[in-house]
């Protein structure tokens, strides 16, 4: 496939990300190129999002756009990768009539093949039964082929030194407003082995810090050398890794924090004091709408069960505001869970209405206006209590994993009230604490996948400014 310069274009979340980093090596191992700028490639890829309409929306946009485009290089491939490309199946040709080829998450492995067909102009997909239609075999079989690339891949993760790992594929939660389960098929957990391979490979090419990967990754269960494993098994032994000094893992189920898990968070050093625990609502009445199965107590009873074992952890969380049925009450009940529980950093989303989803049967009844009211609401408060918890760290010296050069220095240098400019001898830096709070400090810029210690000086909104201790 040496003629075969392909371009990818990523929505959505981390593991849209991951599944980015398979296909690029997919295609590469196989002689093709992938290309930065979309107009020197002859295939563009879109590795979709469906979570939310406007992720939708702005995809069928951007692949509309290039009609005139498949006019004057009939040879162009325009293939529809991932969640949308399941979610709409047989009607995708509808909705994307320039779309050459189409294939479901699990099925990225296939790509390659799938670019050949398309350029004999036979039929491109690779796409799931639905999750009512298909045997859990149907979803299970291509995983092998899946696992062989996320084995087979180099290094190369959101940031230097950095490599993320798949260890729980898919999601049996049907979470009432959520297409991932529709769309990602069952819940399957990679066994020990292939992930502890693959920390193992990464930590000797010199990865620092590996995130592990699931929608609910802390279901993660298995059975291998004759005994079961949960996460917190799995994480004590890569924990043991040569080399590894953080491990961070997203995103928890709050219904499936056992006291094991939280123990882990004291027991085994790499383990970071970071938990993304999505609450999304505190209201017990939305929360049973969306088939969530805790109760705002019972959830802060898993934030404490993590506390207790390490009471510096940032907890951060997803929510949804504007579910339907959302009363002023219900969304009052979520800025006090807010205020009591005072996270570290928040994703806020205005409810989405998506087809085949639980929800849909739900009158979308919060008008957009209050939907957007609640979100900003929601966000400022979570952004001042987040920005107090920032300050109180202030004076303290901490190990900041460093990422690179800050991507925006004179926005960062103007929020802190420092220099835009580097300082004799070095850029303006950016890293994480180990609670994932981000920092910024001045230092050469071989420091990129180092760990250094670093002194706060001073916080502007979540973002902690500081000056090389070590
Ligand atoms: N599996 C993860 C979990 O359970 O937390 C997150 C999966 S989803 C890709 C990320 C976030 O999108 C969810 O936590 C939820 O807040 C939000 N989300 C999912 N479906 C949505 C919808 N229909 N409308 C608005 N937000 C949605
Ligand atoms: Fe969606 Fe719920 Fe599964 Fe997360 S746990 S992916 S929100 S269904």
């Amino acid at each position: 496939m040496e003629d075969v310069r392909a371009h990818i274009t990523t929505y959505g979340c981390q593991m849209n990300r991951l599944d980015a980093e398979l296909l690029a090596h997919a295609l590469r191992r196989e002689g093709a190129r992938v290309v930065a700028d979309p107009n020197d490639a002859n295939v563009l890829l879109f590795l979709t999002c469906s979570v939310r309409a406007h992720a939708e929306e702005r995809l069928f946009s951007n692949v509309g756009a290039l009609k005139a485009r498949k006019r004057r290089e009939p040879d162009l491939l325009v293939g529809i990768l991932g969640c949308t490309a399941q979610q709409y199946g047989d009607r995708l040709g509808e909705r994307a009539p320039l779309a050459d080829l189409a294939c479901a998450p699990g099925r990225l492995a296939e790509v390659p093949d799938l670019i050949r067909k398309a350029r004999r102009g036979r039929p491109a997909d690779a796409l799931d039964p639905t999750r009512t239609d298909g045997t859990r075999e149907a979803f299970v079989a291509p995983d092998a082929r899946l696992d062989d690339l996320e084995l087979a891949r180099p290094l190369g993760g959101p940031s230097p030194r950095h490599a993320c790992v798949t260890v729980v594929r898919g999601c049996d939660n049907f979470c009432a407003y959520c297409v991932v389960p529709h769309v990602r098929g069952p819940e399957r957990s990679r066994p020990p082995s292939a992930v502890l391979d693959e920390v193992r490979r990464f930590a000797g090419e010199g990865a620092r810090q590996v995130t592990f990967l699931g929608q609910a990754v802390n279901k993660y269960q298995a059975r291998e050398a004759g005994r079961p494993w949960d996460l917190a098994d799995l994480l004590a032994e890569a924990a043991d890794t040569r080399g590894l000094a953080r491990l961070h893992f997203i995103t928890n189920h709050p219904a499936a924090m056992t006291e094991r898990l939280a123990d882990a968070f004291a027991r085994v050093p790499a383990v970071c004091p970071y938990l993304h625990m999505p609450a999304q609502a505190g209201s017990d009445a939305v929360l049973r709408r969306m088939n969530r199965g805790y109760t705002a107590a019972e959830y802060e009873e898993r934030v404490a069960r993590v506390r207790r074992a390490r009471p510096d952890v940032a907890v951060a969380s997803d929510f949804i505001v504007g579910f339907p049925g959302e009363t002023e009450a219900d969304f009052e009940a979520t800025c006090d869970l807010v205020r009591r529980t005072r996270f570290a950093g928040g994703f806020v989303f205005k409810y989405s209405p998506r087809p085949g989803t639980a929800a849909e049967r739900y009158t979308d009844d919060v008008p957009d206006a209050e939907k957007r009211r609640r979100h900003q609401v929601l966000l400022d408060l979570i952004q001042d209590i987040a920005g107090e918890e920032s300050r109180a760290l202030v004076g303290r010296t901490v190990p900041v994993f460093v990422e690179g050069p800050s991507p925006n220095p004179h926005l960062d240098a103007a929020a802190g009230g420092g220099q835009a400019e580097s300082l004799a001898g070095g850029v303006q830096l950016r890293g994480r604490t180990p609670g994932g709070r981000i920092v910024v400090f001045d230092g050469p810029t071989d420091l990129a996948g180092e760990i250094v210690d670093v002194r706060l000086t001073r916080a502007a909104g979540v973002t902690l400014f500081g000056e090389r201790a070590s």
